[in-house]
């Protein structure tokens, strides 16, 4: 299907096809309600046909077979078209998801410096020679999975399609990449990229469609070695099940989260801490997986602290995300506005007060909130809202603090603010977290970054994201023993 303006048509084996069926979803603009394409909704027909192209190219070589060093090349290529596409693939994810335009094209950027970064980190998982016998070589030899299915979400949808992706990809999988149906088209556009920039047919395929039809199918084909998954716990969950009745592919889970941020009385100027809190629960309206939605406040600090955080949050300016002056944009569909909505009645009718003193609009948007008032235990410090709202508790001790923060199922990231230095390394210890930050924010541009791993911890999922860690989940372990006679 070709629309008027987008083209929504999959990408199988270098090309864009025909779907095969003529039911279609619509994309909607969450800031206008107007819709902005029709997209095939895509099922088994169409997963297996992506399938067996990822399976053909995987097997006669045509990436497996190539020197990491190639395949970098070619990921480099892809990152250089997709410079050139960057404003493009930010609008369409704009678009569809309502990120501001502004830094949807800065986050652009982070993705293809990502891509970079993944490349050139092609040669650093090594073969390992063991010790042996003389005689006798002995070998831990890392070997892609094979076909590789790349499920993603909504929140940033070209950004977590392209690090996923250029991982399997630079490993040698093949891929097939199945996103979000609420952001398809920058998902589709980024493997015409790749084609356009050499890479070869077959190696990495997209098609789009719903979650329980062509998310589901990818997840239960027997031919699919390996997936990698990120979206919600719930959804996670319906994974494991597909892959155990399947074929037990292999699965990397980045799921939800629920992210505590440990503010101590030891510091003097609360300016950048309340800079960053407020960030860190707003930005992109809240549908961050590292959301900072939980605020443990040491008792001295908390009424200092509310204050400057309820000024900052009336400093957000909601509205157009193609506006530059605007910093939240709305939630990205009615479902998830009404979820949050529904959530934050429900709250307010338990008891818990809830500060909203930012911008208010109609439609999609919502207020960027503060939730006081309210127990550790309460669902709005349990369970993940995907929207702007955070809880703001009081703990007098740093034991106090540390079992607040783990009190959670969810384990992505945990974050301290602190000057005192023993403090600090010893949180990390304390923290049931995949990721610890000290005084400092989750940064993707920087390059560093793209070298530490991390694996999520309790119902935020398994498998390493990130680094050699992540490289080396998207291959299996080989031993190999050679005697030169027998
Ligand atoms: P979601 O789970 O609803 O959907 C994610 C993807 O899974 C979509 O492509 C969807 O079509 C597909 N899907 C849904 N049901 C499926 C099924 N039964 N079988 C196969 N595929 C299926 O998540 P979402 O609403 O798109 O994204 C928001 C969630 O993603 C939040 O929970 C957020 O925390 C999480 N997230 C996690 C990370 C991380 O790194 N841990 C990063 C971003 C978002």
């Amino acid at each position: 299907m070709m629309n008027s303006v987008f083209d929504t048509r999959p990408f199988i084996d270098g090309h864009r096809v025909a779907p095969l069926t003529d039911v279609t979803f619509d994309v909607i603009n969450p800031h206008t309600s107007e819709r902005v394409a029709r997209v095939p909704a895509c099922s088994e027909a169409e997963i297996d046909q992506a399938v067996k192209a990822a399976r053909a190219a995987f097997v006669d070589g045509r990436w497996s077979g190539l020197a990491p060093s190639q395949r970098a090349a070619h990921l480099f290529a892809w990152a250089t078209a997709m410079e050139a596409a960057r404003v493009e693939l930010a609008t369409l994810d704009s678009l569809q998801m309502g990120m501001p335009l502004s830094w949807g094209v800065d986050d652009l950027k982070s993705a293809i410096e990502a891509v970079r970064e993944t490349a050139a980190l092609a040669t650093t998982l090594r073969d390992e020679l063991v010790p042996a016998a003389v005689g006798t070589l002995a070998i831990n030899q890392r070997r892609p999975h094979g076909v590789v299915g790349v499920i993603s979400p909504w929140n940033f949808p070209c950004y977590i399609a392209m690090q996923k992706v250029a991982t399997a990809l630079v490993m040698g999988n093949t891929v097939v990449l199945k996103p979000s149906e609420v952001a398809p088209l920058g998902c589709l556009l980024l493997a015409e990229l790749a084609s356009r920039a050499g890479m070869p047919p077959g190696v990495f395929n997209a098609v789009p469609g719903l979650g329980a039809q062509a998310g589901r199918a990818l997840a239960l084909h027997m031919d699919v070695d390996a997936l990698t998954f990120t979206g919600s716990s719930a959804t996670g969950g319906a994974l494991m099940a597909s892959a155990g009745q399947s074929n037990l592919k292999s699965l990397v889970l980045e799921c939800g989260g629920k992210s505590p941020q440990i503010v101590f009385d030891d510091l003097g100027d609360l300016n950048a801490v309340a800079d960053a809190l407020v960030q860190g629960f707003t930005f992109n309206t809240g549908q961050v997986c590292v959301a900072g939605t939980r605020l443990l406040v040491h008792r001295p600090l908390f009424a200092r602290l509310k204050q400057q955080l309820l000024a900052r949050m009336s400093d957000l300016r909601a509205g157009d995300p193609r506006d530059p002056e605007v910093t939240m944009g709305p939630l990205a569909n009615a479902s998830q506005h009404q979820r949050v909505s529904r959530m934050l009645q429900e709250a307010q009718d338990r008891g818990v007060s809830l500060l909203q003193p930012g911008p208010v609009q109609s439609g999609l948007h919502l207020a960027p909130t503060l939730a006081v008032d309210l127990s550790p235990a309460d669902p709005l410090m349990q369970e993940e809202l995907f929207g702007p709202v955070a809880g703001l508790l009081a703990f007098d001790t740093v034991d106090e603090a540390i079992a607040m923060a783990n009190d959670s199922r969810y384990g992505l990231m945990a974050t301290g603010w602190t000057s005192d230095l023993q403090l600090a390394h010893s949180l990390p210890g304390k923290l049931r977290s995949g990721t610890v930050h000290i005084n400092t924010v989750p940064r993707p541009a920087h390059s560093h970054a793209m070298h530490l791993g991390a694996e999520p911890v309790g119902q935020s999922g398994f498998g390493a994201e990130g680094g050699v860690a992540g490289l080396s989940a998207m291959t299996r372990i080989r031993s190999i023993e050679i005697r030169g006679s027998a």
